[in-house]
């Protein structure tokens, strides 16, 4: 997965076509909610302006099916942008076509250049090679920074690459260094902690992994179905039925290669997962028919601490207990605190796991929080992305 980066071009005078992920939230008032995204691409566009690239930005906003949506323009986040860099940031009226030409051709050196949503274009999804061409006649190198969108071959991260030479920007070489880190060369005892809502999401990553760890701790919605794969009862717990069979794969995998895939020892079950429900603690081997389980129990945190206590790396994805509910957040919050704590390397990633070590304000004191989603998921599971492999190798 070496790829080269910003560093192995000459930008100097160049035309640098920038993919970022821009996709932020936005209240109904129009503001930007959490402008993380645009942060994470700073360094990259400012070592741009430095070298005297006439940077050319480009990115998504939401789901504009193809032809413009007022809402979905990248106006604000230029302004946003603007305002972050302390300098100007030009908006183009569109992606493609004369209005971005027109845009690119009046740009200086360490000029930065916002183009419209990619997404107006119905072409951008579908990869289309005309359209791709486009984007790449703008430019003169192409530089890919949205490693949030690499787990997608569109124009703007795949096609365009068949044009131009195409680089990795600096938050793209740091998600590859530390997830390729994971799966290369950890440092040893290497544990994974798996939560979240769905094993279905998670299969692929967690039978990849487990060929690499040393240990796998699964809480969660996850643990139910894993539970349930062992012949337990869960009561009303989320279960997907139709992935007792991957789990028992799973189960089986940890058999054959000797990875302990630990499951919780006690649960917090609720009678509703919602504010002031009823809810109490049981063993993870009898949970009471008419509840569910909502969280993983005190045991549980004790024995998972026990686990990572002699590790010196941590993966951790997806949130222990449903942590929106502040009375199921336990789990999660003890798992982060201790994460944040351990002196081992600490990767983070997925939404909802980003999101609550965001909220508890952790985020930089763990070693890598990824800013990937789906993207980071795919890339556990499947040791690179379409984005990533159609970049320039090293
Ligand atoms: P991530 O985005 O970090 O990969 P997921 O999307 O897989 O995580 O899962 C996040 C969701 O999982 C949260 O909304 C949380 O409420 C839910 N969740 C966690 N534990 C449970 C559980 N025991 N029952 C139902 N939902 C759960
Ligand atoms: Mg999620």
């Amino acid at each position: 997965m070496r790829k080269k980066t910003i560093g192995d071009v000459e930008v100097n005078g160049k035309r640098v076509f920038v993919r970022v992920d821009f996709n932020v939230p936005f209240d109904e008032a129009g503001q930007i909610t959490d402008d993380t995204r645009i942060r994470s691409a700073l360094p990259t566009i400012q070592k741009l302006i430095e070298g005297g690239a006439r940077v050319i930005v480009a990115s998504h906003l939401g789901r504009p099916k193809g032809k413009p949506v007022d809402e979905l323009r990248l106006k604000p986040v230029a302004d946003r942008l603007a305002e972050l860099l302390g300098s100007t940031v030009i908006s183009a009226d569109d992606c493609v076509g004369p209005k971005a030409e027109e845009a690119v051709a009046a740009l200086r050196d360490g000029d930065v250049l916002l183009l419209e949503n990619l997404r107006f274009h119905a072409e951008e999804e579908k990869n289309d090679p005309s359209f791709a061409e486009q984007l790449a006649s703008l430019a003169d190198i192409f530089v890919n920074d949205a490693f949030g969108t690499a787990h997608r071959a569109h124009a703007s991260t795949e096609g365009i690459t068949h044009h131009l030479p195409s680089v990795a920007g600096l938050l793209m070489e740091k998600e590859l260094q530390s997830l390729g880190e994971l799966l290369t060369a950890p440092s040893r005892p290497f544990a994974c902690v798996f939560g979240g809502a769905k094993v279905s999401d998670k299969v692929g990553m967690i039978l990849n992994m487990l060929q690499r760890v040393d240990v796998v701790l699964v809480g969660g919605g996850l643990a139910a179905t894993f539970l349930k794969a062992r012949g337990l009862e869960v009561g009303e717990s989320l279960v997907e039925d139709d992935m007792l069979e991957e789990a028992r794969t799973i189960m089986a995998e940890s058999e054959r290669s000797s990875v302990p895939v630990i499951l919780p020892l006690d649960v917090l079950v609720a009678r509703e997962v919602k504010r002031g429900a009823r809810m109490r603690v049981v063993q993870a081997t009898s949970v009471p028919a008419g509840w569910g389980i909502a969280d993983i129990g005190p045991r549980t945190i004790e024995h998972f601490f026990g686990k990572l206590e002699s590790c010196k790396t941590i993966m951790w994805n997806g949130p222990m207990g449903v942590y929106e509910v502040p009375q199921f957040s336990l789990g999660t919050r003890c798992l982060i605190n201790y994460v944040a704590a351990t002196d081992a390397k600490s990767v983070i990633g997925g939404g909802s796991s980003v999101d609550a070590v965001q909220e508890m304000g952790l985020a930089d004191i763990v070693t890598h929080v990824s800013t990937g989603g789906g993207a980071t998921l795919e890339l556990l599971e499947k040791g690179t992305l379409p984005g990533v492999e159609a970049l320039n190798d090293s």
